[in-house]
């Protein structure tokens, strides 16, 4: 345990770096996440937190976090289930935004919200290269076979 938060510490502590040097090569301004989207990220695994904020800075399309697009309870994980918009009912199948695993996106696009293939995909794009910088395995639902889930990522432990 000890030193599993010692190796985050360390690669934490890149991401100046790494947001310095992809700040010399910008041409664009730079996305920040909201207070809402920060509060629908409170009690998610640390990892996400930092791939979403260094994704902020090098995506072209700014993204935001809905309701229950972080760490839910079996109840959030229930509401979602019977709205039809997953496939784990929070019980027998559990989702890995119960476990603080996952998290949900939608892209924001001048001012509304906007869930479009294309720029979920841009978003993707950003996300993933982001995990990649900072050493995290993420999985994106976008490339699920049997139910493609774009606007989900979920860390691979
Ligand atoms: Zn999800």
């Amino acid at each position: 345990m000890e030193r599993r938060n010692l190796k985050r510490l360390t690669v934490g502590s890149k991401l100046p770096i790494i947001i310095t040097k992809l700040e010399k090569l910008r041409v664009k301004k730079m996305f920040k996440l909201s207070n809402r989207s920060k509060e629908n990220l409170e009690g998610v695994d640390k990892r996400i937190i930092e791939i979403v904020e260094l994704a902020l800075t090098i995506s072209v399309i700014d993204f935001g976090i809905p309701k229950y697009g972080g760490l839910r309870t079996a109840g959030d994980q229930r509401t979602m289930f019977k709205k039809g918009a997953s496939k784990c009912d929070g019980i027998e199948k559990k989702s890995a935004h119960q476990s603080g695993l996952a998290f949900d996106i939608f892209a924001y696009v001048d001012g509304s919200a906007s869930w479009d293939r294309y720029h979920m995909t841009q978003l993707a794009a950003a996300i993933l290269q982001s995990a990649a910088l900072l050493g995290y395995g993420l999985e994106w639902g976008g490339l699920w076979r049997n139910y493609v889930d774009m606007p989900h990522f979920q860390l691979k432990e």
